[in-house]
């Protein structure tokens, strides 16, 4: 159990009982105030047990209070840079959690707005000399606002993926059905979406121009070439992120014929989500549970094969998993068996080695035209890949490589932001749309599948000679390794 001793201490002149309650009430009336704890095990539904930082474990206060208020994170991060407004910067949220710890915070307003307008693209972990975790402090205090996470119908849909996958593909390829026949559009219309309190539905249906009737998991747990059985060795295992895997299938495809062809024999891992929707959404015993039947996977046929790398290419999906730990911080057993997963974990971004790649083949050059490389930021900030897509690229594409201004800046789509946060999304996509055209790319790579989405709408709106691609496809077809499954 994690105790905050703190707050009383630092709450100048009075305990925290007696201090302003109007954001606690109405922000945080689950903070218990007899005991002074924001989070403990106790509360393992709600909170985490501790942030597992780059510069060790700390609560929840502590991580909040290592921001020394300097400002270099407001250079980076995008809501501070195109709003100007300090309560929406990094320093500002850290500045607003401790306060809203401390029983300061007086406007539940500003809390809402401070919180559900980050992008959680952790620029800022990037450039803090004191390594503040905000997107996780963003996270936690999230999870104190009202009703997080409780809607019925997310509630629903993230218990059907962990209990039921089967019924849930079934439901989603129903929904692909009904959008064939421009119904969701029309519900969009008449308010529907609202009706239900998910508003950001509306837009979601919008964003997709294509979606699958055949998903990803169920082409490969038919191929005979991706069991386990028979084999007595791997050097991979594919893991199938939920964009890839429901909406994405070519980015599977395409990935699993890049594994094939440079690393030879792999499996396919017959995973579950990677529990970040879960996470992200207020439900952490249910991002646990998703986390548990992944490493329990992953130690099945490691029991077997030994150790070999799990590959994922969502980057959003791998930093998540290369962070599983944090899950269980206090429950020592499940902490280690996640660290081991989590050490195995690779983004495709970061798996293909460049000097392995041969030179690209001409027509898919041809056809790429300029070339350039958008970080995702659970890529580079969440896990620091940068060097490796750049290398790979560059092999491939020779001259026709451009380095991206403000490649590291987030694009907008951060999940659900998109949809949840519209105006501040475009402005940050714009901003991105005219890096692109400063450069003249004619395609895009990228390794996020939200980033494909937002980056792919914005340019077919706005600059529809330009494509963006998932990185796998791109290796895929400029290698020549794009024979049809
Ligand atoms: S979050 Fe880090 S960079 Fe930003 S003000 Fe605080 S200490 Fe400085
Ligand atoms: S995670 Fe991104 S949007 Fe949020 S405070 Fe950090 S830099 Fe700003």
């Amino acid at each position: 159990m994690i105790r905050h001793e703190r707050f009383a201490e630092d709450a100048p002149g009075k305990g925290r009982r007696e201090m302003d309650s109007t954001v606690t009430t109405a922000v945080s009336s689950h903070i218990p105030s007899e005991t002074n704890e924001l989070y403990g095990h106790e509360r393992a539904d709600r909170h985490l047990g501790a942030l597992l930082t780059d510069l060790g474990e700390r609560n929840l206060y502590d991580a909040a209070a290592q921001c020394n208020r300097c400002g270099y994170c407001e250079t980076v991060c995008p809501t501070y840079m195109l709003t100007g407004r300090e309560t929406i910067s990094a320093r500002g949220r850290n500045q607003f959690m401790r306060m809203l710890v401390e029983g300061r915070a007086k406007n539940a307003a500003d809390a809402e707005e401070a919180l559900s307008t980050c992008l959680l693209c952790g620029a800022c972990s990037t450039a803090c000399y004191a390594k503040v975790p905000t997107p996780d402090i963003v996270l936690e205090g999230r999870r104190e606002l009202n009703g997080y996470g409780d809607n019925f119908f997310a509630r629903a849909a993230v218990r059907t993926l962990l209990n039921a996958p089967g019924l849930f593909a079934f439901w989603l390829k129903l929904a692909y059905l009904v959008k064939k026949t421009g119904l969701p559009r029309l519900a969009a219309k008449m308010g529907l979406y609202d009706f239900i309190g998910m508003p950001a539905l509306a837009e979601a249906e919008g964003s997709l121009d294509r979606v699958p009737l055949r998903f990803a998991g169920e082409i490969f747990r038919k191929d005979p070439a991706l069991s386990p059985h028979g084999k007595t060795a791997v050097n991979w295992a594919y893991f199938a992120p939920c964009g890839p895997n429901y909406v994405f299938t070519d980015v599977a495809l395409a990935t699993v014929r890049v594994l094939r062809r440079f690393a030879g024999e792999g499996v396919y891992i017959d995973n579950q989500c990677c529990g970040l929707i879960a996470h992200n959404y207020g439900r952490l015993e249910d991002a646990r549970e998703f986390a548990r039947r992944n490493i329990e996977r992953y130690e099945r046929l490691r029991a077997v094969f030994g150790d070999f790398p799990v590959i994922a290419d969502c980057s959003s999906c791998a930093a998540f998993m290369k962070t599983y730990e944090q899950l269980f911080a206090g429950d020592e057993a499940w902490r280690k068996r996640a660290a081991a997963f989590a050490a195995a974990v690779r983004d495709i971004l970061e798996f293909v080695p460049a000097d392995k790649l041969p030179h690209a083949d001409p027509a898919a050059l041809e056809k790429a035209g300029r070339v350039t490389y958008h970080d995702s930021c659970r890529a580079c900030h969440g896990q620091g890949i940068r060097k490796e897509p750049r290398e790979a690229l560059r092999r491939l594409a020779g001259r026709r490589y451009a380095e991206l201004p403000e490649s590291d800046w987030c694009c907008g789509g951060a999940g659900a932001f998109a949809f949840t946060q519209p105006e501040l999304s475009a402005k940050v996509l714009d901003r991105k749309l005219r890096n692109i055209a400063s450069v003249q790319a004619s395609t895009v790579v990228v390794g996020g599948t939200s980033c494909l989405v937002q980056i792919g709408a914005g340019l077919k709106s706005a600059y529809p000679s330009a494509r963006a691609v998932h990185y796998s496809v791109f290796l895929d077809e400029a290698s020549g390794a794009a024979e049809k499954p």
